[in-house]
């Protein structure tokens, strides 16, 4: 049966059109599901008691199953959730100076095969309905007793390979009967998907575009993201012009610091060539070691050295604190390592 969780608010007009029900009962319906937080469609008092019985007869008000909790010393807390079909999935709860940030998954696994990420180490099984992705930021207010502000589509996953169930996603959070979380505090992180990012360039709602660079040349990308490939620096960054011309929004580059890899100074003056001039802000991410993986994080003096560059050369940019490291925070970490205790992880 179909989750409750699925639905925006046009979902819920029409199917009550179908029904041949006021339009006015989907913002009814999303109070009781968002706000009142039913957990049986019972407890629904302002409306017919047949009408009632068809939502029963329809829809389910499921949950997660949270197997895990890690918290870190910083206040950081790591959800591990276990789906209906036993799939198990990631959120991480953040807690910023300007509220609660979750981060959530939006695939069980990851196509993507990005070489330092632990979540590319197993195939994507299938893509999250939207309910399970709703469902997280459900959970973790349930969990932690606090109210999400900021969301990042930064989990497991690549939130455009499952594009129509993330946009559903973002319309439910962003709900103003619902969630009710601004648009400007959500942030969904992408690869590179380029044609989904003209797509995304379209859409209505004002939230934040990050891009996971992390090179500033073919040569570099192409050893670390497959995607690139497919969709080399300079399509990449025609988008992006195109993303920002159309929006008139600032986008993210997201940057990983691998040793030896990427974190030269003249990686950063050709990352500084690369953005000169574009409407950007760029995140500098400490790389959390992965075991099976060979990449070492940058040592902090030349983490410090492509920072200053940057700001030398007047690029916007950020040198990302570091935050849950000590309880297996990289994307995946966790899963996989629950995934290997129950035997479910496999040969290859
Ligand atoms: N697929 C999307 C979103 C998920 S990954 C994307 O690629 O943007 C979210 C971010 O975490 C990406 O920038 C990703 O490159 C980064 N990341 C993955 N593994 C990491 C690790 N071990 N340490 C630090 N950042 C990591």
């Amino acid at each position: 049966m179909e989750s409750i969780y699925n639905l925006s608010e046009d979902d819920f007009k029409l199917y009550l059109n179908n029904l041949g029900e006021k339009p006015f009962r989907a913002k009814q319906l999303i109070e009781w599901i968002y706000r009142h937080k039913i957990t049986s469609f019972d407890e629904i008092t302002n409306m017919k008691k047949d009408f009632i019985e068809k939502l029963k007869s329809d829809f389910v008000i499921d949950s997660l199953e949270c197997v895990k909790l890690q918290e870190s010393s910083d206040g950081t807390k790591k959800f591990l959730f276990r789906l209906h079909d036993g799939n198990l999935i990631e959120s991480v709860l953040m807690v910023n100076e300007y509220g609660y940030s979750v981060c959530v998954t939006s695939e069980v696994g990851c196509n993507m095969g990005c070489a330092f990420c632990a979540s590319g180490l197993k195939k994507k099984i299938r893509n999250l309905e939207t309910s399970e992705i709703v469902l997280q930021i459900f959970m973790v207010e349930r969990l932690a007793n606090i109210k999400v502000t900021n969301i990042v589509i930064m989990g497991i996953g690549e939130p455009f390979d499952n594009y129509d169930n993330v946009i559903r996603f973002l319309r439910i959070v962003n709900n103003p009967l619902g969630f009710e979380i601004g648009a400007r505090h959500i942030t969904v992180s992408t690869c590179g998907l380029v044609p989904k990012i003209y797509e995304y360039s379209d859409f209505d709602l004002q939230v934040n575009l990050a891009i996971s660079l992390h090179a500033p040349n073919d040569e570099i990308r192409n050893e670390l993201m497959p995607i690139n490939k497919t969709y080399n620096i300079s399509t990449l960054i025609e988008a992006i012009k195109y993303y920002i011309e159309k929006t008139n929004r600032r986008v993210t580059i997201e940057y990983i610091l691998l040793k030896g890899i990427n974190d030269s100074m003249a990686c950063a003056n050709e990352l500084c060539d690369l953005l000169h001039g574009l409407n950007v802000y760029v995140n500098l991410i400490p790389y959390n070691e992965v075991i099976e993986k060979p990449f070492k994080r940058s040592n902090q003096s030349d983490m410090r050295i492509f920072f200053d560059v940057l700001k030398k050369r007047r690029i916007n940019v950020q040198l990302r604190k570091e935050q849950g490291s000590d309880i297996d925070a990289a994307c995946g970490q966790l899963r996989s390592k629950q995934m290997k205790k129950e035997g479910l992880w496999g040969e290859k």
